[in-house]
C-alpha cells in the first residue's frame, strides 16, 4: 500500500501556519483517505459551511489544496476514492468528504453520536451538519479488543484493506481516534488532533503557548488528552525504526513525512 501525504488546508497562526495533513492510501481496492481537510464547498461557501469558527481558525480555503483537486492532479478520478477514515468530525477534518459522495465514511461510533447529537456549546460550534448533508454511507466502529503498539483499544479495518487500524484516542473530542497505516516499508501513525504541536510528544521541543491555549480550549476532556499525549510520547521515545508519527496540523511533522515517504 502506497501512502502519500497531502496538505488539504492551510491555517495561519502567529509566525507559522498549520496544515491539514491528509493521507492518501493507494490500495489494491482503490483509494482511501485518512481525514479529508477542507472541501470545494467549504472554499465556495465558507460562511454557510464553516460558521463563525472560521473567524478564529481563518483557513486559506484554496480549491487547489482540496483532496479532490490533488487527487485529480495525480491522474485519478474522485470516484476512485472508496473509503474515508476520519479521526473525528471537526469541520477542518470532514469538509472534503462531500467531494467523494461515493465513498464510505468510517469513524468511531462515539464520534458519530457526538457529531449527530452535540451536547455542549463547543460541540455545537465544531460540528457542521452541512458538511455531511449529502448523506454519505457511514460505518461506525468500536475500537476495542485488539491492541496496536501499546494502545489497548484498536481495530483493524480489514474491510477497507489490511494494515488500516483505527485506535481510540479520545480527549480532543468524545470519539477522537488515531489511524495507523502500513506503508510497506514503514507504518504511519496519524494522530489527528490528539496533539496539535510536536512539542507535546518531543522532549526536545517546546510547544508555543498560543498552541497550548488553543488545544486546551478545544479539548472535550483535558486530562484524557494529556494522558494520551504521554502515551504517544512514550511510543516516540521507543524510536521504532519503522514508525513515523504525524498529526493533523503540525507543518514540520508534515514536511518530515513528505521527505521520508
Ligand atoms: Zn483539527
Amino acid at each position: 500500500m502506497r501512502v502519500r501525504h497531502l496538505n488539504c488546508g492551510t491555517m495561519p497562526v502567529p509566525g507559522d501556519s498549520l496544515v491539514c495533513h491528509v493521507l492518501l492510501l493507494e490500495t489494491d481496492n482503490g483509494l482511501v483517505l485518512v481525514d479529508s481537510g477542507y472541501g470545494l464547498a467549504d472554499c465556495a461557501s465558507p460562511a454557510r459551511r464553516l460558521g463563525p469558527l472560521r473567524h478564529v481558525i481563518r483557513p486559506v480555503l484554496d480549491p487547489e489544496e482540496t483532496a479532490a483537486c490533488q487527487i485529480e492532479n495525480l491522474g485519478y478520478s474522485t470516484d476512485d476514492v472508496r473509503h474515508i477514515v476520519v479521526t473525528h468530525f471537526d469541520l477542518d477534518h470532514v469538509g472534503g468528504i462531500a467531494d467523494f459522495p461515493g465513498a464510505t465514511v468510517h469513524a468511531t461510533s462515539t464520534e458519530v453520536t457526538a457529531a449527530q447529537r452535540p451536547r455542549t456549546t463547543l460541540e455545537h460550534g465544531r460540528y457542521r451538519r452541512r458538511q455531511w448533508a449529502h448523506g454519505p454511507s457511514l460505518v461506525t466502529h468500536e475500537p476495542v479488543g485488539e491492541s496496536w503498539r501499546g494502545f489497548a483499544a484498536a481495530r483493524e479495518l480489514t474491510a477497507i484493506a489490511p494494515g488500516v487500524v483505527l485506535i481510540s484516542l479520545p480527549g480532543h473530542t468524545r470519539g477522537h481516534a488515531a489511524i495507523a497505516v502500513d506503508a510497506g516499508n514503514r507504518w504511519v501513525l496519524h494522530c489527528g488532533d490528539a496533539f496539535h504541536h510536536r512539542g507535546a510528544i518531543e522532549d526536545e521541543t517546546s510547544t508555543p503557548w498560543t498552541m497550548r491555549v488553543t488545544e486546551t480550549a478545544l479539548a472535550m476532556d483535558r486530562k484524557q488528552l494529556r494522558r494520551n499525549q504521554e502515551r504517544i510520547a512514550e511510543l516516540r521515545r521507543r524510536a521504532d525504526p519503522d514508525l513515523v508519527i504525524v498529526n493533523a496540523h503540525d507543518r514540520t511533522l508534515f514536511d518530515r513525512a513528505v521527505a521520508s515517504a
